[in-house]
């Protein structure tokens, strides 16, 4: 049976694949995991910590490496994208694109060699605040545990002292894309998603005012890994941030951005709003909302919040924000709506609760499937032996991520058992 059937191919190495993949490996089944970076774990490997019990996501992400490495029916392919698929449920035929690493992986490296040379990129795992070498090596829990080449940063003088400091073997600048084919049964899409752009919120200042910068950037600076060392200070000038501004719904529900409810991003204000406390007992957090939406257990944390006295909530929307060009703090333009009084507030810094968009909005799996209006796979047309996950069908958070990865590993058992 099991050993029959074709291998199911996971398209999307953050948690949603992963998941999905290792349930399926470990019943038994031949998985391919492509993913589009040089390392697993997508957006919640930029995450600080998980609500809501607060842990970081490394602790899941260790297990969940131990799966995969200690799994042979596993091939993972990372700098991979999918290019064409063709073919019917059972019985797909898919062409990967790999794009070249430049480590060869065939002897170790060491930080010491990245040390010196000049080129610098900027730091994919922190959103671009900060930079690397263009040889790093991902993050402490990378996986492959490889380092990595950014060809197109490396000067051609680094790459000559490359030449002569890395161990014979260990670099290779000739490498090329590599195409592969595979014959697979089914396929899970769990391409996951990204933050909206927040330089489309023109009222909102982010570009415009330096203190004003995004919940998925939050949750880099405040991780000890992130760019400030985890201390949460205002990009303007360093000093921490104290008295801090939380504007829900930075796009979401808004019929000229998002018109949708992003699901996760009421919880991730509320989680940042804790870091900021738990950092600074004086700090202060304004939560600027038009409804808090916190389903099922989700609701304690919540509460928990509400008995907080530094923690204030405020039921209205934010018009604008404006920046005083000498302190470089922030003004709300913002009606509460509930005590019906437009006082002015004066914040440190601004972070914006921007919503979820579907990677597959610009990047679509080239097979024909129904996307709905906004680029999420529509869930309730699956085409047969295709089969969607997470956030690449709505907007989710990790917990139903991967449990819908995990049904999506059980309906592609059952679609390569029955081709
Ligand atoms: Fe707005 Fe909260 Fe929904 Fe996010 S989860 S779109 S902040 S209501």
């Amino acid at each position: 049976m099991s050993g029959e059937a074709k291998p199911i191919l996971v398209i999307g190495g953050g948690i949603a694949g992963i998941t999905a993949a290792v349930e399926a490996a470990e019943v038994g089944y031949q998985v391919i995991l492509v993913e589009k970076d040089a390392f697993l774990g997508g957006r919640v490997m930029r995450s600080y910590k998980y609500f809501p019990k607060m842990c970081p996501p490394t602790c899941g992400f260790e297990i969940n490496t131990r799966r995969l490495r200690r799994n042979s029916r596993i091939t993972v392919h990372t700098l991979a994208t999918v290019e064409q698929v063709s073919g019917k449920a059972g019985d797909f035929k898919v062409k990967i694109k790999k794009r070249p690493r430049y480590v060869t992986g065939a002897c170790s490296l060491d930080d010491s060699i990245a040390e010196q040379l000049t080129s610098e990129r900027p730091d994919d795992l922190n959103l671009g605040m900060g930079t690397t070498k263009a040889l790093y090596y991902p993050h402490d829990m990378a996986f492959p545990p490889l380092h990595m080449l950014d060809r197109d940063a490396l000067s051609e003088s680094d790459a000559q002292t490359l030449t002569k400091v890395a161990p014979a073997g260990a670099i290779d600048l000739t490498m090329t894309d590599e195409e592969i084919e595979v014959d697979v049964g089914a396929i899970i899409v769990a391409t996951g998603w990204r933050p909206y752009d927040a330089t489309k919120l023109d009222n909102l200042g982010f570009g415009q005012c330096e203190n004003v910068v995004t919940n998925v950037m939050m949750e880099r600076i405040a991780d000890p890994r992130g760019p400030t060392g985890g201390k949460i200070v205002r990009p303007s000038d360093g000093a921490p941030a104290v008295n801090v501004a939380f504007v829900q719904c930075a796009g979401s529900r808004d019929e000229n951005h998002l018109p949708y409810c992003s699901a996760v991003c009421c919880m991730a204000s509320l989680k940042q709003a804790r870091y900021l406390r738990e950092h600074n007992e004086a700090a202060r957090a304004t939560i600027f909302y038009i409804d808090i939406r916190t389903i099922g257990r989700l609701e304690k944390f919540y509460y928990n919040l509400l008995a907080d006295a530094n923690v204030a909530f405020v039921k209205g929307k934010v018009a604008k924000i404006t920046e005083d060009p000498g302190s470089k703090d922030l003004i709300l333009d913002v009606e509460d709506t509930i005590a019906g009084h437009k006082p002015e507030q004066k914040f440190d810094m601004v972070i914006l609760a921007t919503g979820i968009v579907p990677n597959t909005v610009d990047v679509k799996i080239p097979f024909e499937l129904e996307y709905d209006e906004y680029g999420f796979i529509d869930g309730a047309t699956d085409v047969e032996g295709i089969y969607a996950a997470g956030c690449a069908k709505h907007p989710c958070d990790v917990s139903r991520a991967a449990k819908e990865s995990t049904a999506a590993a059980l309906k592609a058992i059952q679609c390569v058992n029955r081709g």
